[in-house]
């Protein structure tokens, strides 16, 4: 592993200008605003330290006045009821300028939460931007059905005629993490809008940046004002009082179990709906036969990519016992080699993780592990001298009941162990609370394929860890959460059915 962390600027004059605003305003209605309090947050640079720029801490009245603009604004069918080949222009429109700004909005990105350039550039954001141009194509599909029924009581001489229509839920409250916040807020964002439905986004307090210019160009775009409102702010208080809120028919939320569950608690308040995308402890399993040429780089890739920050991570790594000691060298070697640093320098591989309060916690998983008998065979501290950086890790030796392999550390940290047999490889996978994700590497199609149907998660890779796509479903089963994000039928998480039965 190599380490520096160089000095550097953004070279894009859009990053520069959006930074020079210093003290960055929130969006409700067709004002940019400040907290109602005056208060506001530091935006940091993980990597340096160095204060970005400050957001509004919106709270419980700035939610409120966003929750009514949302509200003014789906009422008045300014965007609801507008013909769906007009929103799918504005929709693809933002896709070309997100395009148009790519280098800005990656800098941007990197600056905010530490990633290397390449994954925001080559990445995320081209993922986020397929999701406008993906879902900007489903807001012209939205369509009932007309129903045949079997009712035989309807007055002589007349028929029934029976359909149903799919309308807009509503004002939407989407919550997003930190981890990757251009590509998950666009999955919250895109499905929602080709809906026809207002939404209120608060983004991650670590990551605000983004979200703030991903407004600016959708006004740009020709979204009416109202339609989306951005609240920043910390979770507890913008967060919690956005689930709670009785105006808000529904929320999208993607973080943690832990914050889902509070989630699904305020939702109470008025039975919103709720769609949650949570954590995963996900496994890449290497059966006897796997090509290692994909197999090893595949298996660190799904663990050190965006510094094991992924929701889907490969943060279990079963391995064949007789390929066991070949791909942890492999796995040891890949560690090796990365070079950790500043995201804004295309060499790096690995940037830090978003916080030195993120470190804290991941850091203090690993003494854990270690404390409990796992052996760190590469990495297993944070880099000297550093807040944020992690030495990319490897754990072996892990039983199954340490809190290494039974949680999520959300850092670049792999648990590895070896199997003897395919037939208990599926029972050591579904071995958690957890359901996200999965991978199989393996030429045997009949074992990729039982064990595809057998693991319990919500994507299964075969090859590969992982692969994301608007057009593929992603989300979990079990604590991973509920309902699937991306896919055409995301944007029934954002439609309500009205059936209508006439006697004509
Ligand atoms: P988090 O749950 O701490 O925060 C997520 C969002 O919820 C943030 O915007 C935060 O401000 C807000 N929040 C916090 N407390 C809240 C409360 N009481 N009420 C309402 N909102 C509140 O998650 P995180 O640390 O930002 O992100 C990491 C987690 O996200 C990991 O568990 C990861 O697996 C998960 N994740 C899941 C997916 C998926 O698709 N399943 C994708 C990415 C990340």
């Amino acid at each position: 592993m190599t380490f520096e962390v160089a000095n550097l600027a953004p070279q894009s004059a859009g990053a520069q200008s959006f930074l020079a605003k210093k003290q960055l305003k929130m969006l409700i209605g067709d004002q940019w605003v400040a907290a109602a309090t005056g208060k506001s947050l530091d935006a940091i640079n993980p990597a340096t330290g160095e204060l970005l720029a400050t957001v509004p801490a919106g709270d419980r009245a700035d939610v409120d006045r966003a929750v009514k603009a949302a509200r003014a604004a789906f009422k008045s069918g300014v965007w609801r009821d507008m013909p769906g080949a007009q929103k799918a222009r504005i929709l693809w429109k933002m896709a070309d300028l997100m395009e148009a700004h790519l280098d800005e909005l990656a800098e941007l990105e990197t600056l905010d939460q530490g990633k290397p350039i390449w994954v925001g550039k080559y990445a995320e954001i081209p993922g986020g931007i397929e999701q406008f141009r993906y879902f900007a194509g489903q807001a012209t599909k939205i369509e009932g059905t007309t129903i045949p029924t079997s009712i035989t009581y309807q007055p002589p001489g007349k028929k029934i005629f029976a359909y149903t229509l799919k309308q807009p839920i509503g004002v939407v409250g989407a919550i997003v993490p930190w981890n990757s916040p251009i590509v998950l807020t666009a999955m919250k964002l895109e499905p929602a809008l080709a809906a026809g439905c207002s939404v209120d986004l608060k983004p991650a307090e670590d990551t605000s940046l983004t979200a703030l210019r991903l407004g600016e160009l959708l006004l740009e775009a020709g979204l009416p004002p109202g339609v989306l409102n951005i609240v920043t702010g910390l979770g507890e208080q913008a967060g919690a009082a956005l689930a709670e809120h009785t105006d808000v028919d529904k929320i999208a939320f993607t973080g943690s179990t832990e914050v889902g569950k509070l989630i699904v608690n305020a939702a109470r308040s008025n039975l919103k709906k709720v769609t949650i995308e949570l954590g995963g402890k996900s496994p890449a399993i290497i059966l006897e036969d796997a090509d290692l040429e994909l197999a090893i780089p595949g298996a660190a890739n799904a663990i050190f990519f965006n510094s094991g920050q992924v929701c889907v991570a490969g943060s279990r790594l079963y391995v064949h016992h007789k390929l066991y000691d070949k791909v942890m060298a492999g796995v040891i070697d890949y560690a090796r080699n990365l070079k950790l640093g500043n995201g804004l320098d295309p060499t790096v591989q690995m940037g830090p993780v978003v916080s030195s309060k993120h470190a804290d916690r991941v850091v203090s998983y690993i003494d854990a592990g270690l404390k409990q008998g796992a052996e760190a065979v590469v990495g297993g501290k944070r880099v000297a001298g550093t807040k944020t950086f992690i030495e990319p890790t490897v754990l072996a030796n892990v039983k199954p009941n340490m809190s290494v392999v039974r949680e999520e550390i959300f850092g670049p940290v792999v648990v590895a162990a070896p199997f003897r047999d395919v037939h208990e490889i599926a029972s050591i996978a579904n071995d958690s609370v957890y359901g996200l994700g999965a991978s199989v590497w393996t030429n045997d199609l009949s074992a990729a394929h039982r064990l595809a149907a057998e693991i319990r998660a919500g994507s299964v890779w075969i090859n590969c860890h992982p692969m994301y796509d608007p057009s593929l479903p992603i989300g979990g089963v079990k604590q991973s959460g509920w309902g699937r994000d991306s896919g055409h039928q995301a944007v029934e998480n954002y439609l309500e059915t009205k059936t209508v039965c006439a006697v004509i």
